[in-house]
């Protein structure tokens, strides 16, 4: 197993190596499956999610990605627990990075979705998690983590470009609303122009 970057550790430069984020937590998920083509991998999605709803610094996000949330845990988890979804990584409070699917292969986390016409997102799109809420702030270890989680994707990747990162709503409006209105998209483009 790999080791996982420390929080407090933002000047460590992440690396993707074989579609996988070298200083990542890494989880498996049966909750993907293979891209049509592997070689298109050309949009960045942001996401966020919390569970329950507004709660933090617990193991359920993990959980619900890998298939194993406990529907007696909270009565919320009852109504989600079978729902198979999942992201390629998520970017916990404290910054801690966690990979649950190969970037090359399809992680389950747009749904119904279109980017510039183009239908199914999920089949070339990489989709990251920040555990959040729409309106509560980010915090700054979260915008560390992502700005170099998201320098390393478009080194790997260069099909994804500064113009090719959206937000789920930008991708499915009127349906979803993440990263929403708390997420500051001026902090990571500023800290992407390098
Ligand atoms: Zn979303």
């Amino acid at each position: 197993m790999l080791s996982s970057l420390p929080p407090s550790d933002i000047s460590t430069r992440l690396i993707i190596k074989q579609h996988s984020v070298m200083q990542a937590r890494h989880m498996t998920t049966t909750h993907k499956d293979e891209r049509p083509d592997p070689q298109d991998i050309s949009v960045l999605v942001i996401h966020n999610i919390s569970l329950p709803p507004n709660q933090f610094d617990n193991s359920y996000i993990e959980d619900f990605f890998v298939g194993k949330l406990n529907p007696t845990a909270h009565p919320f988890f009852k109504e989600i627990h079978q729902i198979r979804v999942s992201a390629h990584c998520v970017i916990k409070r404290d910054g801690e990075v966690i990979q649950f699917v190969p970037f090359n292969e399809r992680a389950w986390h747009a749904g119904v979705s279109s980017f510039q016409g183009r239908e199914r997102c999920n089949d070339y799109s990489i989709g990251i998690e920040l555990e959040g809420t729409d309106d509560r702030d980010y915090t700054t270890k979260q915008y560390d983590a992502l700005e170099q989680l998201a320098q390393a994707i478009m080194l790997a990747y260069p099909k994804i470009t500064l113009g090719r990162i959206v937000g789920h709503n930008d991708i499915a409006p009127g349906r979803k609303t993440d990263p929403g209105s708390s997420f500051n998209w001026q902090r990571l483009r500023q800290g992407l122009c390098f």
